[in-house]
């Protein structure tokens, strides 16, 4: 039996005896995804049960080094490790802006000491984080944020004020993009540290939305002490690092657009719209739509495994992050769009049994600003012509 053979049998038997079988439902809602932190908010006990599981081995994160708390595999194995959990439907067991963007930024920028202090919290689910990048005068220019940190030695001192921090209210440390210098050009003087939303000085003030829900918040500093040990990389040099980050970033939110659930939408369609004799969807120019939808979430989600592998081997997907979460977004907006179309009134519902508590009307409106976080896609277009494709400034 091959190594690949025999670690498939082993996974296949770990799971089967540890994921609890509440974890082998589908995700139907953000409360469903585990995202941990020092105050985990559930919508099943065994969440943290699983997370816990998985963590031990390292599966939270099988990919990253041993010595971090990860699971050690090799892309190979961690591809067997997905399909086996796919294999019982198991969710995954942690989700975290830890996970998908500071990990690896922290893996390719960080010392060793911020390593072993952050990662292994991270594969564990133990510190939940946010991230402090923009602004209200420093969205798609990023570049242009003015939130200061002053030289105090052995310290900083952080003011200014940050927009949109996705669950600052909930998150226990946040990675932040802050100004050491002013001088030079804007690309310059930016550095990215890290601090414990707890530290004094810290406020959230969460921002509410039409969806209904309030994953956003507003972020103040006021006077806010940071140690230097907690600066990542070169002081000034942080451009490079959030850069960097924002790949991973786009990548993850990518991923959105090859999701899928347990149904087909042409399978939900042929449920709520009907069939004809030969088992077709009725109706005739919805069916086409539908299928054209299906086969390009296919070619996406090849595409996407055949590059993110290649990528990996590498520096990871640099600049053409941009066309996977251009790309990925606009499906995600057409699924949603297509949902609300097959699903019909009920789906339109936004409270109530009936309505499916607006799952499914939440999730459209949601969508919609995939194709804004991360960069919007006007920016990801910019930045393929001229990053990826190397076309000339209009
Ligand atoms: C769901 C969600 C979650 C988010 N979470 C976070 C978070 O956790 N942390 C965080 O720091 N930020 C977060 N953001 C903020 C997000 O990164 C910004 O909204 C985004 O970068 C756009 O910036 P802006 O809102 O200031 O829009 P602006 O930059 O003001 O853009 C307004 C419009 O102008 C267009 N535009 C701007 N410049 C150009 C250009 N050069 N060429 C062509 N068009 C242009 C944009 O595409 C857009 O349509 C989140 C946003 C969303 C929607």
């Amino acid at each position: 039996m091959s190594d690949l053979n025999t670690f498939r049998t082993e996974a296949r038997a770990w799971l089967e005896a540890n994921c609890p079988e509440s974890m082998r439902v589908p995700i139907r809602s953000f409360e469903d995804i585990y995202n941990g932190g020092r105050n985990p908010e559930m919508s099943h006990p065994d969440q943290k049960v699983w997370c816990d599981r998985m963590a031990e081995r390292g599966w939270t994160v099988p990919e990253w080094p041993k010595a971090y708390g990860g699971g050690g595999l090799n892309k190979e194995e961690a591809k067997v490790l997905r399909e086996e959990m796919a294999r019982i439907g198991a969710r995954p067991a942690l989700d975290s802006f830890g996970i998908s963007m500071l990990g690896p930024a922290l893996l390719k920028f960080g010392n060793e000491e911020q390593k072993l202090e952050h990662l292994p919290p991270i594969v564990r689910g133990e510190i939940r984080w946010c991230q402090g990048y923009s602004e209200p005068n420093a969205g798609s220019d990023l570049a242009s944020l003015a939130t200061r940190a002053e030289d105090k030695g052995d310290h900083y001192i952080v003011n200014g004020q940050k927009i949109w921090t996705s669950y600052a209210n909930k998150a226990d440390w946040i990675f932040c993009l802050v100004r050491t210098d002013n001088t030079g050009s804007k690309h310059e003087g930016i550095s990215f540290v890290l601090f414990d939303m707890a530290t004094p000085g810290v406020t959230t003030r969460p921002i509410k939305l039409i969806s209904g829900s309030s994953p956003f918040c507003e972020t103040f500093f006021d006077d806010v002490p940071v140690l230097k040990k907690n600066l990542v990389g070169e002081e000034g040099k942080g451009w490079t690092i959030a850069k960097y980050l924002l790949t991973h970033e786009r990548e993850m939110i990518s991923s959105f657009g090859a999701a899928g659930g347990k149904k087909t939408l042409g399978q939900r369609a042929a449920e709520n719209m009907g069939t004809d004799a030969s088992g077709r969807l009725r109706a005739g120019t919805l069916r086409s739509v539908i299928a054209q939808y299906q086969l390009d979430t296919l070619a996406f989600a090849a595409t996407m495994e055949k590059v993110t592998a290649e990528a990996k081997a590498g520096q990871g997907l640099g600049p053409a992050s941009s066309i996977f979460k251009y790309y990925g977004t606009e499906l995600n907006k057409r699924r949603n769009e297509l949902l609300l179309s097959v699903e019909g009134e009920s789906a339109l519902g936004w409270s109530g049994e009936e309505y499916n508590e607006g799952e499914i009307a939440r999730a459209w409106l949601r969508s919609k600003g995939n194709s804004i976080e991360g960069g919007t896609s006007e920016v990801q277009l910019n930045i393929v012509a001229k990053r990826v494709l190397g076309l000339p400034d209009a």
